[in-house]
C-alpha cells in the first residue's frame, strides 16, 4: 500500500448548467488531504458512482434532495479503503460505502459509512446491482408496481443500471414476458442474448408505440418507466386493464430547458384502471434485508448478470457523467480510481 499523498483532487460545480452540462460548469481542484477528527475516517476512494439524479442536483430548485452548492465539492456514492481512522469499529484496510464521491480522498463521518465485504462481491457491485440502483429495481418492480408471476413487463432504459436489473428480476420471478427498450443495436442484442429479455428494441429505430406493439402482442401489465415522453405514451397505449406503472425516472427530460409535454393519452388511465406511481428509492429501506438476500443470492449463483461500464481516473469523472446521459454505458457506469 502506498503512502497517503498530501493533496487530492475533487470536482466542484462552479456554474449551474443551462440544458446540457458543459465542462465550463465544473472544475477539478487540488486540495489538501485532511486528517480525520474524532469519529471520522479517511477513505481512499476506489470507485465513484455517476448517476442520472446528479443532473437534478446541479439545478437550484426544490427537490427531494438538496442541490449541489456552487464552488463546493460535489458528492455521490463511492466505495473505498479506509487509510486512517479515529472511529471505533473502523480500521485501515476496511472497505466502506459512503456518500462522498467525485473526489480521490474523502473525510467521512464514520456514522455515514457502511462496511462492505470485497470477498462477497466486487467492490463496484455495491454501487450498482447490490447498491442504490439494484435496490431501486427491486423495490420499484416488486413493491411499487406490485409485480406478480405471469405479468408481462416492459422496462425502458433497459440496458442501464436499474433497467437491466428490473428485467432480470422480472424473469427470475416468473414474468410471462420481459421487454426492454434501449438506444443502440449492441444494447438491444445484449438484452436478449445476455440478460434473458424475451424481446427488445432500439427506440431510435422508429415510433416506440409501433415497436412496443410488435414486441408485446398480448399487451403489457407492468411498465417500469426510466425515460418518459414518447415511451410513457406508448406504454399507456399498449397496457392491459389494471396495469401498473412505476415512474422511476424521466431521463429524456433531464436536460430540457422548457417544460416537456405530458402524454396525450392520459385518459387511458381511467378506462384501463391503470395505477401510476412515482418512487424514490430511499423510501423503501424496509425491503433492504430481503433485497440483499435475494439479489445477493442470484448474483452469487450467476443467475443475475451485473453489467458495468468502467471509466478510469478521477479526471474523467465528468466525461463519465456526461457519457451516462448520452447512453455510453451498458449497466452501471463506474469511475474507477484503482491503480
Ligand atoms: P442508466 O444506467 O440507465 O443510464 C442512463 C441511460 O439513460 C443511458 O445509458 C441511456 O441509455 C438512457 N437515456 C439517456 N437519454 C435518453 C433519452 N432521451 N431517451 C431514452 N433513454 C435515454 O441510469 P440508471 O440506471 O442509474 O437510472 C435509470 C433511471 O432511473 C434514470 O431515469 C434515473 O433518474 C432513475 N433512478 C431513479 C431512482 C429513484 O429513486 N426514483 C433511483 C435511481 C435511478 P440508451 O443508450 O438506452 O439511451
Amino acid at each position: 500500500m502506498s503512502a497517503t499523498p498530501a493533496t487530492s483532487r475533487e470536482w466542484h460545480l462552479i456554474a449551474r448548467p443551462q440544458g446540457w452540462p458543459t465542462p465550463e460548469d465544473f472544475a477539478l481542484r487540488e486540495v489538501a488531504v485532511p486528517e480525520p477528527g474524532e469519529g471520522q475516517i479517511l477513505v481512499r476512494n476506489i470507485h465513484l458512482s455517476v448517476d442520472p439524479y446528479m443532473r437534478g442536483r446541479m439545478d437550484d430548485r426544490p427537490s427531494y434532495i438538496p442541490p449541489f452548492r456552487l464552488g463546493e465539492p460535489m458528492d455521490g456514492g463511492a466505495v473505498g479503503e479506509v487509510v486512517a481512522s479515529r472511529a471505533e469499529g473502523f480500521a485501515p484496510g476496511d472497505h466502506v460505502l459512503h456518500g462522498l464521491g467525485w473526489r480521490e480522498y474523502a473525510l467521512v463521518d464514520a456514522a455515514r459509512a457502511t462496511k462492505v465485504d470485497p470477498q462477497a462481491a466486487p467492490l463496484s457491485a455495491y454501487l450498482g446491482v447490490l447498491g442504490m440502483p439494484g435496490m431501486t429495481a427491486y423495490a420499484g418492480l416488486l413493491e411499487v408496481a406490485s409485480f406478480k408471476e405471469g405479468d408481462t413487463v416492459f422496462v425502458s432504459g433497459a440496458a442501464g443500471a436499474v433497467g437491466s436489473v428490473v428485467g432480470q428480476i422480472a424473469r427470475l420471478k416468473g414474468a410471462k414476458r420481459v421487454i426492454g427498450s434501449a438506444g443502440s443495436e449492441a444494447k438491444v442484442r445484449a438484452l436478449t442474448e445476455e440478460y434473458g429479455f424475451d424481446a427488445a428494441f432500439n427506440y431510435k429505430d422508429g415510433p416506440v408505440v409501433d415497436q412496443l406493439k410488435a414486441a408485446a402482442p398480448d399487451g403489457i401489465d407492468v411498465y417500469f418507466e426510466n425515460v418518459g415522453g414518447e415511451h410513457l405514451e406508448a406504454a399507456l397505449t399498449v397496457m392491459n386493464p389494471h396495469g401498473r406503472i412505476t415512474v422511476c425516472g424521466l431521463i429524456a427530460q433531464y436536460n430540457a430547458t422548457e417544460p416537456t409535454p405530458g402524454p396525450r393519452n392520459l385518459a387511458l388511465l381511467l378506462g384501463k384502471r391503470i395505477r401510476m406511481q412515482g418512487m424514490i428509492v430511499t423510501d423503501h429501506g424496509a425491503l433492504r434485508p430481503r433485497f440483499v438476500e435475494e439479489v445477493g443470492g442470484w448474483l452469487r449463483s450467476g443467475e443475475l448478470k451485473n453489467p458495468e461500464t468502467f471509466v478510469h481516473g478521477v479526471e474523467n469523472t465528468l466525461d463519465a457523467f456526461l457519457g451516462l446521459l448520452r447512453g455510453e454505458n451498458t449497466g452501471k457506469m463506474i469511475v474507477s480510481l484503482d491503480r
